[in-house]
């Protein structure tokens, strides 16, 4: 249970890579740290997190369960629980949260965003087992495979061309939209020889989490061994927009200037909210940045030169 009669120094909303990595330097910086977390991570069904050093394959709740256990060993505390509310008090913050109310003189949003899945039918049984998002994090994993990517515009286009990279199997899955794609698209996925369906996908086969056809309205199953999607995120709460942060819609991200804080004095935001690449790595980095930022500006005046 947070402590609700005393101040902390900061509250961080998310025990994600970011939120917890921010937690353990403010730890180390023996300041008064809570971290409140509701246990719904964005990488909840992935096998393991690629290309974090050191920790490369690891399963994403191992990863957050030696985060917690460093976190608590440099001091800080964390409560499983959901923040509902913020709110400015004077140079202190109100937050509203399951487990009672409380007061901070920082705030770290740390809550993250959730994938939006195509409406593929069936598509969550081989998500994420074949099904991925991120060519970034998992291109390696279809080297020389089949592979498909759903989507009818731009995003499509350059995720398909970014896959040549490990495939030349390569389709475009339109599934029944209308196609977006500019005359320089088409011609460089023409060049590449990505093929592009048209039709609307109406199921998916496949063993255990692994896909096999996609099944088109005309009755055609195109072989695929994984598949790719990008339609977008979506911030998983509404408490930076309460508070008045600004944000950079359409994109799911918070404005943050260099030291990962928002618009709102004293409020930060790091990992997947903040604006650049959305890795486990990167999120963890900004935990670091925003942790030093935010211990700076805690000290008197009398001990900063
Ligand atoms: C399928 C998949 C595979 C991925 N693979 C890789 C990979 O291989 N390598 C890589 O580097 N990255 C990978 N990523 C990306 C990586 O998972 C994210 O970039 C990273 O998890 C973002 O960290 P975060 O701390 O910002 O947010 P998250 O990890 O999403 O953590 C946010 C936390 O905030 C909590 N929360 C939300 N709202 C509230 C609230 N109101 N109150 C309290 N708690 C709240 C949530 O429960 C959650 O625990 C993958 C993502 C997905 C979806």
């Amino acid at each position: 249970m947070p402590d609700t009669n005393s101040i902390y120094d900061c509250v961080i909303i998310g025990g994600g890579p970011a939120g917890l990595t921010c937690a353990i330097f403010l730890g180390r910086y023996r300041l008064r740290v809570l971290l409140c977390d509701n246990g719904k991570p964005r990488n909840y069904a992935s096998r393991a997190i690629h290309g974090f050093i050191g920790q490369h394959n690891i399963p994403p709740a191992e990863l957050r369960r030696r985060g917690r256990e460093e976190a608590e060993a440099a001091g800080v505390e964390i409560c499983d629980c959901t923040v509902e509310r913020i709110e400015r008090s004077g140079d202190q913050f109100c937050l509203t949260t399951t487990s009672g109310s409380l007061r901070a003189r920082r705030v770290v949003l740390a809550y993250g965003v959730r994938d939006l899945v195509p409406g593929v039918p069936n598509i969550t049984d081989f998500y994420p087992g074949s099904v991925y998002h991120c060519p970034d994090c998992d291109g390696y994993e279809v080297t020389g495979l089949r592979v498909g990517v759903i989507g009818h515009a731009t995003r499509a286009a350059g995720m398909a061309l970014k896959l040549l990279q490990w495939t030349n199997e390569l389709t475009i899955f339109v599934h029944g939209e209308e196609r977006h794609f500019t005359k320089e698209e088409t011609s460089k996925l023409l060049a590449e020889g990505i093929a592009v369906k048209d039709e609307k996908i109406i199921a998916l086969t496949g063993e255990g989490d692994r896909v096999k056809h996609a099944v088109l309205e005309t009755g055609e199953r195109v072989p695929v061994d994984a598949l790719f999607f990008s339609i977008g995120t979506v911030r998983s709460c509404t408490l930076a927009e309460e508070l008045g942060c600004r944000v950079l819609d359409p994109q799911p991200c918070i404005e943050v200037d260099q030291y990962k804080e928002t618009s709102v004095e004293g409020v930060y935001a790091i990992g997947d909210l903040a604006p650049g690449s959305q890795l486990a790595v990167t999120s963890a980095a900004d935990g670091a940045i925003a942790a030093i930022a935010i211990n700076k500006s805690l000290l008197p005046p009398s001990r900063r030169v």
